[in-house]
């Protein structure tokens, strides 16, 4: 079972990300005895994201960490954001809509370039996240979490990343660049995927 107690668990978040990090270590601590990144595990190996779904590259990416991993078990996540006037695009894209090797900056110009027409009431978006746990011996466990915007007609703020400046979260009147990252994180679509596998984790003791 995935919790502590006379076995000592390691973890390792497939990923370098020190933000994504540290708030997967707050949020799973009580599961784990160790969580390392996988800098901090000694792996460098690059997993082709190449699934049509967050949860499918999210799996995908866990399960060939695991192999490599001198470990219990391997958390990924993988993300994006979903436009509804777009047919769910950018989705697994979102980094690379504008092409391989452009930055945020022209991700955010192609998406505002898309919606150059769209009224307001038509601009719904959501971030998504799918998490991915691979244990030895154990099933794996998925799950998502996502947080309903509006895509604005020019970036807002100065937080965050990705298309955080473009994405408008009602309940706080504020894009999400312009929310602290303490904010952004207690509202964010990872920590509600975060919180789902928990209590998937939970359920199963
Ligand atoms: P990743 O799978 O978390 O690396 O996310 C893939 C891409 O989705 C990022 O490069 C961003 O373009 C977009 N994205 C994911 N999460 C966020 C977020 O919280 N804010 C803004 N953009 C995001």
């Amino acid at each position: 079972l995935p919790y502590k107690g006379e076995i000592y668990m390691k973890l390792i978040i497939a990923s370098n990300n020190a933000h994504k990090v540290s708030e997967i270590k707050a949020i799973l601590g009580c599961f784990y005895d160790e969580i390392l990144s996988l800098r901090e595990a000694g792996i460098d190996m690059d997993v082709v994201e190449d699934a049509d779904t967050f949860e499918g590259n999210a799996l995908k990416k866990a399960r060939e960490e695991f192999s490599v991993a001198d470990a219990d078990a391997v958390l990924s996540d993988d993300s994006g954001l979903m436009v509804d006037a777009l047919g769910g695009a950018p989705g697994v894209y979102s980094a690379r809509y504008a092409g391989e090797g452009h930055d945020d900056a022209a991700n955010n110009a192609k998406l505002l370039d898309a919606l150059r027409d769209v009224p307001d009431e038509k601009r719904t978006a959501r971030f998504c996240t799918s998490v991915a746990l691979i244990r030895r011996g154990m099933p794996a466990v998925t799950a998502d979490g996502s947080v309903e915007g509006v895509i604005l007609h020019s970036p807002q703020g100065e937080n965050g990343f990705g298309y955080d400046p473009l994405f408008y979260y009602e309940p706080l009147k504020k894009s999400f660049a312009q929310l602290t990252p303490e904010e952004k994180n207690s509202v964010s679509h990872r920590r509600r995927a975060l919180e789902s596998l928990c209590d998937k984790l939970r359920a199963e003791k």
